[in-house]
């Protein structure tokens, strides 16, 4: 199981290094993710190249023009198309587990106020926000989509378990709190139940834990 990226930015040079760290770099070494990027600037128009035009009916910013848009999307017609922008829905763990199911997926990065709307009628099959804000760009957000889809290819994550027992999993809860050695720090203990090796009531205690998180922080969780 392999996904192919198709990155369509403006600043490729945006990913350098997020790309190159990490269990994502190791991810494009094994070769199961790839990325290819398409930078509608090598079809912008005129000698600077230009990708973007000020907005019909007047109003701040600039547009991207859909010209250099759609020669680039042209040749990814066969890809899912992903467009990041405010406007989408916002990005869950579900449209990852579906994005990583795909062979190869398209994420179309807009910059100034925007693309063409015909564009995104025409090329677009879906669009994901990474939540209620503005971002100058979308290749955040894209980096975030590589990383999230990445860590559910086979291999990547060393315990294939952490994708499994993790927040927005199986109950569908924000996750418990963790600790680690040593049992006491600076006078602060771990809770006594986890060193019981009592494992139904560390269960027990966990769920709780996360029922008691999710309540605090995202009562929208909790299941009716
Ligand atoms: N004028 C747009 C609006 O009000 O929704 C914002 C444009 S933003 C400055 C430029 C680009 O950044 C967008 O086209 C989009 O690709 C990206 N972007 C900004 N915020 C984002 C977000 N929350 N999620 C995904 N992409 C975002």
């Amino acid at each position: 199981m392999s996904v192919k990226f198709h990155l369509v930015t403006l600043f490729p040079e945006f990913f350098e290094s997020p790309m190159e760290v990490s269990l994502v770099g190791k991810a494009i070494d094994e070769g199961t993710i790839e990325i290819e990027f398409h930078n509608p600037r090598s079809h912008g128009a005129g000698v600077h190249r230009q990708v973007d035009d000020a907005p019909f009916g007047g109003g701040a910013g600039m547009v991207m023009a859909p010209g250099p848009l759609a020669e680039t999307l042209d040749p990814l017609a066969t890809t899912y198309r992903v467009l990041l922008t405010p406007s989408g829905a916002p990005l869950s763990q579900d449209h990852l587990d579906r994005f990583a199911c795909i062979d190869e997926l398209t994420l179309v990065c807009g910059r100034y106020e925007g693309i063409d709307q015909r564009i995104v009628d025409n090329f677009i099959d879906e669009e994901v926000s990474l939540g209620d804000f503005v971002l100058l760009g979308g290749e955040v957000a894209a980096a975030a989509i590589i990383e999230g889809v990445a860590r559910l290819l086979p291999g990547v994550v060393g315990n294939p378990e952490s994708t499994v027992n993790e927040s927005f999993r199986g109950d569908g809860l924000l996750e418990e709190p963790h600790y680690t050695r040593p049992s006491e720090f600076r006078g602060w203990a771990v809770p006594e139940v986890l060193l019981s090796g009592d494992h139904k009531r560390i269960a027990a205690w966990r769920r709780e834990q996360r029922l008691e998180r999710t309540r605090k922080r995202r009562p929208d969780l909790i299941p009716e």
